[in-house]
């Protein structure tokens, strides 16, 4: 069939079987890394269009792999989906960054999750769990997801979402405008709120339609009466388009890259004497 066709020709191909062993590889350091906890959680600012004062962060995870330093969470993410090291490298990640937030009281806490994980019936009772555990304030808290899998599992992903609603946590669409976003399942599913992807952000500086097509996807976002964060925000120019628009928060280099929560701690006290 199509698949052994497929393994024999990896098979006899020398790339490709050195690309397998560099993956399998990898695997196993993340899996050692996973277990004794060495991986750890950065926080990027998001701030409030308005007046650009700091109201919460996105946790984003970090792996300095032993011996050879850091590898990209676009790596590594994939890795543990797929070699099912995902749900306890999620779940250390949520548990981290509940346990840290509660240095900032008021903010809010967007931590990501992967299809993998919002797959696993057990997934809504891991996240009342950390709650429990970390006495984090499930309505400061937001999951983001991309829209892979809502419009590939459409009524499980409804049954995992209602089971996330009742513990009172929040539910972003991740990366919005990045693949093939369609207005049916944005209202279907009741997002609470909109993360524009930073795809579509940079393109404001080089490309006129993509300021209509910015106007047009806040538009949207606000019939549904969905908030929308811009993800990505690097210069001036774009901050006067997203807050044209109405977007209520940004994110982006411009405004602080992810960093360690004792960096965050300054950010928090510069905004409180604000
Ligand atoms: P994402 O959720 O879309 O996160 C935003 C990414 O954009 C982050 O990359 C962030 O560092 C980067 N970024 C922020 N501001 C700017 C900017 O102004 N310009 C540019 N060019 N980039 C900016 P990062 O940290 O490398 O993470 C990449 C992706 O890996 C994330 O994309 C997310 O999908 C995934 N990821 C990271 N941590 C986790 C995690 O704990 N769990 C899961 N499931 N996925 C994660
Ligand atoms: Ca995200
Ligand atoms: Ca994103
Ligand atoms: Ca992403």
């Amino acid at each position: 069939a199509k698949d052994s066709g497929r393994s024999r020709f990896e098979y006899y191909t020398p790339d490709m079987d050195a690309e397998r062993e560099e993956r399998h590889r990898l695997e196993i350091d993340l899996r050692i890394a996973i277990e004794r906890q060495e991986l750890t959680v950065v926080y990027q600012p998001v701030v409030s269009a308005q007046d650009g004062r700091i109201v919460g962060v996105e946790a984003l995870a970090r792996w300095n792999r032993r011996g050879y330093g850091a590898v990209s969470p676009d790596v590594f993410i994939p890795i543990a989906e797929t070699s099912g090291l995902i749900d306890q490298l999620g779940l250390f990640v949520l548990h981290r960054a509940c346990e840290t937030v509660k240095r900032w009281p008021g903010f809010k806490l967007s931590v990501n999750i992967s299809p993998g994980q919002f797959r696993d019936p057990a997934f809504p009772q891991n996240v009342a769990y950390v709650l429990r555990q970390t006495k984090a304030s499930p309505a400061d808290i937001t999951l983001e997801m991309t829209e892979g899998y809502f419009i590939q599992n459409a009524d499980r992903a409804k049954t995992s979402m209602a089971g996330l609603r009742r513990l009172g946590v929040h539910i972003a669409l991740d990366d919005f405008g990045a693949g093939f976003s369609s207005v049916g399942y944005l209202r279907q599913f009741g997002f609470d709120r909109m993360k524009i992807d930073k795809s579509l952000i940079h393109a404001l500086d080089q490309e006129r339609s993509a300021v209509d097509l910015l106007h047009a996807t806040v538009a949207l976002a606000r019939s549904l009466d969905i908030p929308v964060t811009a993800e990505g925000v690097e210069t001036d120019a774009q901050v006067l388009q997203l807050r044209l628009t109405g977007c209520d928060q940004l994110q982006g280099y411009l405004f602080g890259q992810p960093m360690s929560a004792d960096d965050i701690d300054s950010v928090f006290r510069r905004d409180e004497r604000r």
